[in-house]
């Protein structure tokens, strides 16, 4: 449950809007307007937004003014790093105390622990509380006191933690200052780019979700129509069969706490995305106990995994960014990344496998590429969903269980609903022509051949990885 602390000041607070860009189900606000009168800041940090690609830039800037007009218009965009920008407006304002909901990554940690040094120099004070999570990362625990490392586990534990009732959106009196316009943060971002990004495309998605705490009530109420059936339906991408929530619940237009209580129920369906949800809070908890895991492998054998990077390793990741790989599952998912800045949770798994195990490149780089593009690009969730893919994470799927891109293809994708909308190559093909085709047939059909053969690839990938099992050994 949220600490609430009581203030009673005269001079406005300042609210800093993070994560939560919503006003419904924020307790922090709803502590912020019962202090008095609010003026709502956002900060643009230069520093976050140059690494972050157009499409994620273009999705935070519209949910930030989704939320600027949700309050006629008095949100409070400035630009710079928060430990000067947010001392400096509440010096403006005359405000004693900022208001935030506490962020978990370790980053954002750091962050938060210089603005509150840089207020308190200044005899002003932060107050945090709650977190973008059911559970705060960090609170759910063994009785010994360690962190779970299985996810099993950790859900059975965390089912106990949650059920705090959702607050609806308070009375503000809001407060306005001078500030910048949110698209700011478009101008500000794809300024530090990997080199292997070289020449991928990089305009804003054209058919990313619409931004904003209504647009996510919005896709929060399509999606009780369906998820009853989700435990039978979620594994099949050409069906419109998971919540599409991500993207809301990363920027925090919708709180996990919401959508909970929204999806609470006995129902195989209801369980399974509950579940669901409990893996985003997972890897939060296991980002929040080990910060390093977002770039290293958590199973230290696996940073010995021998990986390309020479200019052939670049060429092949290059064709997989842009869902020209020859194997229709994965070119599909690859170019709903370009066009939407979203994946289907499948096709998440089968791209990252095929870019880790048949094309031999370091998890690192598809990481990245999906941080830079997707809308719900996030470090726990990413980060930790491509180790586990790449079999060096928590509760990871083992290394030598690989994915074939044609065999999950014929699993989950049969008449290919889900490739023939991404790929046009293949879309003049009938539901029945491809489900009977192959290579041959569908190179005719205009559609490229295999850029590898998987089967050598996949024997390539379990030789370098019997090499990792001699590592330390005697
Ligand atoms: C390689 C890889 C990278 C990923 N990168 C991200 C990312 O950057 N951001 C992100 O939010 N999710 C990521 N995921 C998890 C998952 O693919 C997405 O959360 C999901 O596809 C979002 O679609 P949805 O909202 O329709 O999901 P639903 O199936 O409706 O699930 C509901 C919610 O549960 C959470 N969730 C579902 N599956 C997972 C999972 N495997 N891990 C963690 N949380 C999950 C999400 O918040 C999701 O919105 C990644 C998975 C993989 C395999």
């Amino acid at each position: 449950m949220p600490t609430f602390i009581e203030e009673s000041v005269s001079n406005p607070v300042i609210f800093w809007f993070r994560r939560d860009l919503r006003l419904a189900d924020n307790p922090a606000l709803c502590a912020a307007a019962r202090a008095g009168a609010v003026i709502a800041l956002f900060v643009v940090d230069p520093d976050i937004v140059a690494p972050v690609g157009l499409t994620r830039a273009a999705y935070v800037a519209a949910s930030v003014a989704a939320l600027r007009e949700s309050i006629g218009g008095r949100l409070v965009v400035r630009i710079g790093d928060p430990r000067s920008v947010v001392p400096e407006v509440a010096r403006e304002a005359g405000a004693e105390c900022v208001y935030a909901s506490a962020d978990v990554t370790p980053r954002s940690r750091a962050r938060d622990r210089a603005v509150a040094e840089a207020l308190s120099a200044a005899g002003r004070r932060l107050i945090t509380m709650d977190s973008p999570y059911a559970a705060e990362p960090g609170t759910v625990r063994q009785a010994s006191g360690a962190p779970y490392r299985v996810f099993g586990a950790f859900r059975r534990s965390w089912e106990t933690h949650r059920g705090a009732v959702p607050p609806a959106a308070p009375e503000v009196d809001w407060v306005e200052l001078d500030g910048v316009e949110p698209s700011s943060i478009v101008q500000l971002a794809a300024r530090r780019r990997p080199v292997y990004f070289t020449d991928l495309p990089d305009e804003p998605a054209p058919e990313a979700p619409p931004a904003g705490e209504r647009a996510g009530h919005t896709a929060l109420d399509r999606f009780l129509v369906r998820v009853d059936d989700y435990h039978e339906t979620r594994d099949q991408p050409g069906l419109d069969a998971t919540s599409r929530l991500s993207p809301y619940l990363h920027v925090g237009a919708l709180h996990p706490r919401t959508v909970l209580a929204a999806t609470d129920g006995p129902t195989a369906g209801r369980d399974t995305f509950r579940a669901e949800l409990g893996w985003r809070e997972f890897y939060a908890d296991v980002l929040f106990h080990q910060p390093e895991s977002a770039w290293r492998a958590l199973q230290p054998r696996m940073e010995t995994l021998r990986v390309d990077r020479d200019g052939a390793a670049v060429a092949r990741f290059r064709s997989w960014a842009r869902g020209e790989t020859g194997f229709p599952l994965v070119d599909a998912g690859m170019r709903q990344l370009l066009t939407e800045g979203w994946m289907h949770n499948r096709v998440r798994m089968v791209t990252a496998s095929f870019l880790v195990k048949h094309l031999h490149v370091d998890w690192r780089w598809g990481a990245s590429w999906f941080l830079w593009r997707l809308v719900d690009g996030d470090v726990a969730s990413n980060q930790h969903g491509w180790q586990w893919t790449a079999g060096s994470g928590t509760d990871a799927a083992p290394f030598h269980r690989i994915f074939s891109p044609t065999r999950q293809a014929e699993r989950f994708d049969p008449r290919g609903i889900y490739v023939r909308r991404y790929v046009p190559e293949l879309a003049a093909l009938s539901e029945s022509d491809f489900a009977r085709a192959n290579v041959e047939t569908l190179v005719r059909a205009g559609y490229r051949a295999p850029m590898v053969d998987a089967g050598a690839e996949r024997r390539d990938a379990l030789a370098r990885f019997a090499e990792t099992r001699s590592v330390g050994a005697p």
